[in-house]
């Protein structure tokens, strides 16, 4: 029998507001053990949540845009459990009136053959809820777990998708779309390390074709996008051997184990009634009117989908440099603020952004945000100086390195370091008489008919004029000069 996957997710997205959800203390990661916190997110008795205005405001942006409907009226709930980084035995989330319902997120999957193929991915619900504290097990080696409160009340909204993802690779374009679009509306840096962004995968299989639903099971704890797909493929076989078994798949909750690539059993899966949900009575509910709509869909900036489209049509660049160019939209706005600046190469600014600044880059580990030394206006002056035929392309090279280091605009840096390309053909005449002179045997082999010779003879001119010789002017002379 031929089975097939289904896979629905569950993403937890930290807002970065300055303030966590309920309470004034500081939402930052990083800080010593519970030294922002406060009664309220240290889960005192007695104390009252207020929400944070910027919380909803974030969550309605993000509903937006993935094109949700967001609730005319909205509401908090209690989710109560106990475990030791929650001290108040619940957490203050959204039941049966999230924010907002009915998303969507369209990818674009690699199949294995090098084609794509593209697909809407169905969003059932956002809600808003807050962050549990940490636990910090075997510090020191001592075998003793601490409980840091500095998460707790961390705003969160948890994106949950349909059932309607149908492979690892889908799931994996999925993940890596909304976490592009979070990061677009800079409602999240979403960094999987940190927490910022963390993913729960329910797998089930069901024969290829029938319609309805296996029973699932959800797996947790992978820190990588990478290790969500590895876990989803994994489940699927673990699944599929299963029932080829003739056993019966168990609701559960399943842990991901990245060192051995397994998943194992952690808990059987709790129902929604055993949370007791029941609305929180210090927080009351909140109707969204449309000024508050309108305002959070004027903090909408151009998604990466129709920023795609859009400079694909302005610079004639191919779907793979687009890609490349709008991971993050301050790459995006690099690449376009330096052709704004000059116009004229759209693809062969595209191509030195994607290879030249890239790789420095990667080199230093450093986001293109920090990339200061070179703001983008100076990467379309190179540009233009190389189509004005001041510098050759190869010198633009050396040009770069100095001004990544120095700051300076190019024409500086070319100025101070006598870069400008010789195209003086008194200077070049007598670089191509010294190397004629020079290398008698290669002008001999040259005159016999080997076309190759004269690679070598230009070559060894653009030497004696240190790289800076108009390669033009150089060939004209040189091919004059050996009749
Ligand atoms: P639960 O009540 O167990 O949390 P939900 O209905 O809220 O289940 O769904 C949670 C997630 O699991 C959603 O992303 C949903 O798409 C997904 N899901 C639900 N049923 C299945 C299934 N049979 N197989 C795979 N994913 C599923
Ligand atoms: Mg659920
Ligand atoms: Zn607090």
């Amino acid at each position: 029998m031929e089975f097939e996957a289904v896979i629905g997710l569950e993403v937890h997205v930290q807002l970065n507001t300055a303030t966590k959800i309920f309470c004034g203390c500081k939402n930052a990661f990083g800080a010593s053990a519970n030294t922002q916190t406060c009664p309220v997110c240290q889960g005192h008795p007695g104390v009252l949540p207020v929400l944070n205005r910027e919380v909803l405001s974030k969550a309605m942006t993000a509903a937006l845009a993935i094109n949700a409907t967001i609730a005319p009226e909205t509401r908090f709930d209690r989710k109560h459990y106990f475990y030791p980084d929650l001290p108040k035995a619940y957490q203050i989330s959204q039941f049966d009136m999230p924010l907002c319902s009915k998303g969507v997120v369209h990818i674009t999957v690699p199949r294995d053959d090098g084609t794509q193929y593209e697909k809407d991915i169905g969003v059932t619900r956002i809600h808003m809820e807050e962050d549990a504290g940490k636990l910090v097990h075997d510090e020191h080696g001592e075998p003793v777990s601490y409980v840091d409160l500095n998460r707790a009340g961390t705003p969160l909204i948890e994106i949950v998708s349909e059932p309607e993802l149908k492979s690892p690779e889908e799931a994996y374009q999925y993940l890596t779309e909304l976490k592009k679009i979070m990061q677009y509306i800079d409602v999240s840096d979403c960094n999987m390390e940190e927490g910022s962004l963390r993913c729960d995968a329910n797998v089930s299989i069901r024969p290829k074709g029938d319609t309805r639903l296996g029973t699932k099971a959800e797996i947790k704890n992978m820190n990588s996008f990478r290790h969500v797909r590895m876990a989803i493929e994994h489940e699927i076989k673990r699944q599929i051997k299963a029932v080829e078994n003739g056993e019966q798949i168990v609701q559960e909750t399943r842990l991901y184990d990245a060192n051995q690539n397994t998943t194992r059993s952690m808990r059987s899966k709790e129902e929604a009634h055993d949370y007791r949900y029941f609305p929180c009575p210090d927080l009351s509910p909140q109707r969204i009117t449309a000024e508050m709509i309108a305002a959070a869909r004027a903090k909408l900036p151009e998604l990466p989908n129709a920023k795609a489209a859009r400079m694909r049509d302005a610079y004639g660049l191919s779907g793979q440099d687009i890609a490349v160019l709008i991971e993050t939209r301050a790459l995006a706005e690099y690449y376009e603020a330096a052709v704004a600046a000059y116009p004229k190469q759209p693809k062969k600014i595209a191509n030195w952004i994607m290879v030249e600044v890239n790789a420095h880059l990667n080199d230093k580990g450093i986001p293109i945000t920090a990339f200061t030394t070179v703001p983008p206006k100076h990467i379309g002056m190179l540009f233009k100086l190389i189509d004005d035929g001041v510098i050759s392309g190869k010198i633009a090279k050396d040009v770069f390195a100095d001004m990544i280091t120095s700051g300076d605009e190019p024409s500086a840096v070319i100025e101070r370091k006598g870069l400008k390309q010789v195209s003086d053909t008194g200077a070049i005449e007598d670089a191509v008489k010294k190397v004629i002179a020079d290398n008698a045997a290669v002008v001999a082999e040259f005159k016999a008919g080997k076309e190759k010779s004269f690679g070598f003879l230009v070559g060894q001119v653009m030497k004696a004029t240190k790289g800076q010789g108009n390669p033009k002017v150089v060939n004209d002379i040189l091919r004059k000069m050996l009749g």
